[in-house]
């Protein structure tokens, strides 16, 4: 038997985990495959916003265990810190995480996938530990929802957005659609801020507190979700404006939140007595100044998500800098790639497979309350021509149902699950 090449994946949560399965997949016997992650479980961050506004704990139903759906391939799984990545000697250096006072450990890779993410900076904006709420994880999910339901929130205005994103230089140049490219965004994802905008206006109603009125969603751009296509986000603009949703665009950045409502570097000021924010989301501190960073410190790739200099280095999902907006289904369309190419190197399956590139498609069901939800598929944003925006009651079911079909199947939805729910979306 051929010696195995050890392909190492360091995240596992959507990007690292889908990297993981279809490496193995797409490899089987020829790859041995190790996955590092600080936690032992994948969080379904997508699905927290509606937990928090039905009144549930998300950490009661939105994580799955990754120890188990790692084994089932055979695909081994360490718990631990990534400290760092030397691209030289192709090597990654971590500490365990199960217990504090770790030694640091090196393991060497023939394939690197960085699948990390990003950090999420509620540290830069001063005053948000006091006066900030959001729903990016478990804790601060609980937190709003505790909130919300037990009392905190007294029935004032509400205000909904991002903080300024810092887009590295490591997309320019590439042409993803025949003459389109990768625009620098203003916000990392607005697909949350205008989900919870909508939750919470049905909220609002169902609690007797008023209605949509009380709403400001803002934004730092010209556009609030432009990489949505700027008619779809016309419609949805239009609706909410509808229901009396206030509309704040070109904002730039948010200097600090008090408790009268948030001010902006600009002069701006929103009064608000909840504030929900999405700030800036920032590559990891060890991954800037590597040779495979790019400006801000995201992993630099080709549209075979292949970095141009290390050519057996890999990136997908949030920390990937042609993943913009930061999207876990580009991230989705970004793993089969990487998957292709390392089974194209080995020469396993029909050659000639890794030849496909990224063509991004920003897919996103946000959540309305009520059990209807939104859905937008697009890719006029970087040269494509498809731009979709459907409202009701199937693209609600379809987001709960892919939750579902994911955690059941250890995060392996197939293929014909994800063209139904497409073709559900777009013609039931
Ligand atoms: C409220 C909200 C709703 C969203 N809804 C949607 C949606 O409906 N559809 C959609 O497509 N996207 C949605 N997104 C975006 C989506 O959550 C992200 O794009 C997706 O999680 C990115 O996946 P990832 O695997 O690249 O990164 P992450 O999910 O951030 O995972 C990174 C992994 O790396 C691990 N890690 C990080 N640093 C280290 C380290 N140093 N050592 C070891 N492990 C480390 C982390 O523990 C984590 O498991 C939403 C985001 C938010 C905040």
């Amino acid at each position: 038997m051929a010696p195995q090449e050890h392909v190492v994946v360091i995240g596992g949560n959507f990007a690292g985990l889908a990297c993981a399965q279809q490496i193995h997949d797409a490899c089987g016997d020829a790859v041995a495959i190790t996955v590092i992650d600080r936690k032992d479980y994948l969080l379904f961050i997508p699905n927290i916003p509606g937990d928090v506004f039905a009144n549930r704990d998300p950490a009661a139903g939105q994580t799955m265990k990754l120890r188990p759906a790692l084994r089932r391939d055979a695909i081994r799984f360490i718990q631990g810190e990534v400290t760092a990545i030397d691209p030289e000697v192709q090597t990654v250096t971590f500490l365990t995480s199960e217990r504090p006072g770790a030694e640091a450990d090196s393991i060497i890779y023939d394939y690197l996938v960085v699948a990390l993410g990003c950090e999420l900076s509620f540290d830069r904006i001063e005053g948000f530990a006091e006066h900030g709420h959001s729903v990016t994880d478990l804790y601060h999910g609980e937190r709003l929802r505790r909130h919300l339901h037990e009392g905190g929130y007294k029935g004032g205005k509400i205000a909904i957005g991002s903080a300024v994103f810092h887009q590295g230089d490591g997309a320019n140049g590439l042409e993803p659609y025949p003459g389109g490219l990768f625009p620098m965004a203003r916000a990392a994802c607005e697909g949350p801020p205008l989900e919870v905008t909508m939750s919470l206006a049905t909220w609002l109603e169902e609690h007797g507190f008023g209605g949509p009125h009380l709403l400001t969603v803002f934004t730092p751009a010209p556009i609030i979700a432009e990489d949505a296509g700027a008619h779809n986000v016309e419609k949805f603009l239009t609706l909410a404006a509808s229901m009396g949703v206030n509309y704040r665009n070109n904002m730039g950045d948010i200097r600090r939140l008090t408790a009268e409502g948030i001010e902006f570097e600009n002069g701006g000021f929103i009064e608000a007595e909840l504030k929900i924010v999405f700030p800036d989301w920032r590559a990891h501190a060890f991954l800037r100044d590597l040779p495979i960073s790019d400006s801000e410190g995201f992993i630099v790739t080709d549209l075979t998500m292949r970095n141009p200099d290390y050519r057996n280095i890999f990136a997908a999902g949030d920390c990937a800098a042609v993943t913009v907006p930061k999207l876990g289904a580009i991230g989705h369309q970004e793993a089969a790639i990487v998957a292709r190419q390392i089974a194209d190197d080995l020469g396993c399956g029909p050659p000639g497979q890794g030849s496909d590139q990224l063509e991004p498609v920003m897919v996103w069901i946000g959540d309305m309350g009520g059990g209807k939800a939104f859905y937008i598929r697009s890719n006029v944003w970087y040269g494509g021509k498809d731009e979709v925006l459907e409202l009701g009651r199937v693209p609600y079911e379809l987001k709960m149902r892919y939750r579902d079909i994911f955690l059941a199947r250890h995060g392996r939805v197939p293929d014909a699950a994800l063209q139904l729910a497409q073709f559900a979306a777009e013609t039931v």
